[in-house]
């Protein structure tokens, strides 16, 4: 099938190239010249496992090209994916500029029957209004254009995005109930053929529960992680283990053990701005969604909890002492720090007038870029950037962890030990045990772990 993607960012770029892995022909479009570029060069904007081969081969088979020719890619798919961002506004909801600037392209450009499908995170009414971008457009023209317009959001996990494209556990349809909407279900049907081959997984429903079904995905995972944190933070005053605790209720299956991990707060691109971006829609209908509420201010709260922990132990003025700090992307296997634990704590150190030496596996080069646009001249001076994580730490006074890189959980701590000036580690991922760090010397501050004996 002739499919055109718009956005070539994490989203857009793995949906592309899986559907090109499965003999469809893509065509990807950006509106950044850099990125198609880098990618027309053989090169990949983000660091995703397995993307780069699946891209790399379908390049050489023809099956996959890059462009930022909007009349060209109009005129290539018969399906059109809008990928495209959808950061929030400065009120929290979902800024849909980028989704209707997509449309109003399609539109401009488009003959014959198209279905157009929203694949970026959108509020629930927002096919409608890309309907309406599409039809001013057209009717501007006067074309003779038809389409229909289908939500499809994706569930998958930065980190695993290949892997989740590829098997996903469900693939959400909504589409309208007229014929043009049918048409459009049948093409989807005959897209999504391949990944039911097994078991049917996709669940068929109307645009607006299709858009819903998104925001309720992620609200609901971020209210377990903030459940967690805010329960771990009780579980340090009152000398319980809140991993003993998780294994303890993860075991009953209408609990499950999945996203019960207490940490420094969730980042990313998706939690934050969605369970935001639900809010506000709830807002619009004059309805105030409490949990949710609670669920954002827990982690703006959380994402404090690990300098907080610093500064108890070290004190409120930290000039003159050093940090290695081990993580920076908001979760392991991505270089996305977009809202990640680790600007919040590195902001915290640097106020209280800190030096720090940082390490992540993959996220360098994105984390360098970012701090210049958080940090002051001065602020960036007083980090450095280590080439691995054993080389943050002589001198420091203390080792923190913000993600749960593999390569992070199994150390060498006898060289930790002699490097550190203090044997002291902060774990804002609870990786090691707290009875085998006290026998191996460490003076150890995990989340939720501060138990009695
Ligand atoms: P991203 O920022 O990585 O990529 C978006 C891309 O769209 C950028 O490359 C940008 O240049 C491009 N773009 C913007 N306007 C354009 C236009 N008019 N024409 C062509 N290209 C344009 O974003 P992302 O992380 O891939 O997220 C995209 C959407 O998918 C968002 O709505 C997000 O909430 C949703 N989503 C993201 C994830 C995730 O893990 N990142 C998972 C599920 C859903």
């Amino acid at each position: 099938m002739k499919i055109t993607i718009i956005g070539t960012g994490y989203v857009g770029l793995v949906t592309g190239a899986c559907l090109a892995e499965l003999g469809n022909d893509v065509f990807c479009l950006d509106v950044d010249q850099k990125k198609i570029d880098l990618l027309n060069n053989g090169g990949i904007p983000i660091h995703e496992p397995g993307l780069e081969e699946i891209v790399a081969r379908n390049r050489a088979a023809g099956r996959i090209q890059f462009s930022t020719d909007v009349a060209a890619s109009v005129a290539h798919g018969e399906v059109q994916f809008i990928a495209v961002g959808t950061p929030p506004d400065e009120d929290g909801s979902a800024d849909l500029q980028y989704v209707l600037a997509a449309a109003r392209n399609i539109g401009k450009h488009m003959t014959g029957f198209k279905v157009i499908v929203d694949k970026s995170t959108v509020p629930v009414g927002t096919a409608d209004r890309v309907k309406a971008a599409l039809q001013e457009e057209i009717t501007a023209r006067g074309a003779a254009a038809t389409f229909s317009v289908v939500s499809n959001p994706e569930f998958l996990k930065e980190g695993a995005a290949v892997e989740d494209f590829m098997r996903p556990d469900r693939i959400v349809i909504g589409h309208d109930s007229t014929a043009e909407g049918e048409k459009a279900a049948a093409r989807m049907k005959k897209l999504y053929a391949p990944f039911n081959r097994n078991h049917e997984r996709t669940f068929w429903m109307d645009v607006r529960s299709a858009e819903f079904t998104k925001y309720a995905a992620n609200a609901m995972l971020a209210t377990r992680i903030s459940f967690m944190n805010e329960l771990a933070n009780l579980a340090d005053q009152v000398g319980a283990d809140i991993e003993a605790v998780r294994h303890g209720i993860g075991s009953d299956p209408r609990i499950g053990h999945s996203f019960l991990y207490a940490g420094a707060g969730y980042g990313g691109s998706c939690f934050p701005k969605d369970v935001q971006a639900l809010e506000r829609t709830a807002r619009q209908y004059a309805q105030d969604l409490l949990i949710l509420r609670a669920v954002e201010a827990v982690n703006d709260k959380q994402k404090l909890v690990l300098g907080q922990k610093v500064v108890q132990r070290f004190g409120a003025d930290l000039r003159g002492k050093h940090f290695a700090v081990w993580g920076l992307a908001f979760k392991p296997n991505t270089d996305d720090m977009r809202e990640a634990p680790s600007r919040v704590l590195l902001r915290q150190l640097l106020d209280a007038g800190a030096t720090v030496a940082v390490h992540d596996p993959v996220a360098m080069t994105e984390a360098k870029r970012v701090l210049a646009l958080d940090l002051t001249a001065d602020e960036l001076a007083r980090v450095r950037f280590a080439d691995s994580p054993m080389n943050t730490l002589d001198g420091a006074e203390a080792l923190v962890i913000v993600t749960e890189w593999k390569a992070f959980r199994s150390p060498d701590f006898d060289r930790i030990k002699t490097a550190l000036k203090q044997a002291v580690i902060f774990d804002g991922r609870n990786l090691f045990e707290p009875a085998a760090m006290a026998e191996a010397g460490f003076e150890y501050h995990g989340i939720g772990r501060s138990i009695l004996t």
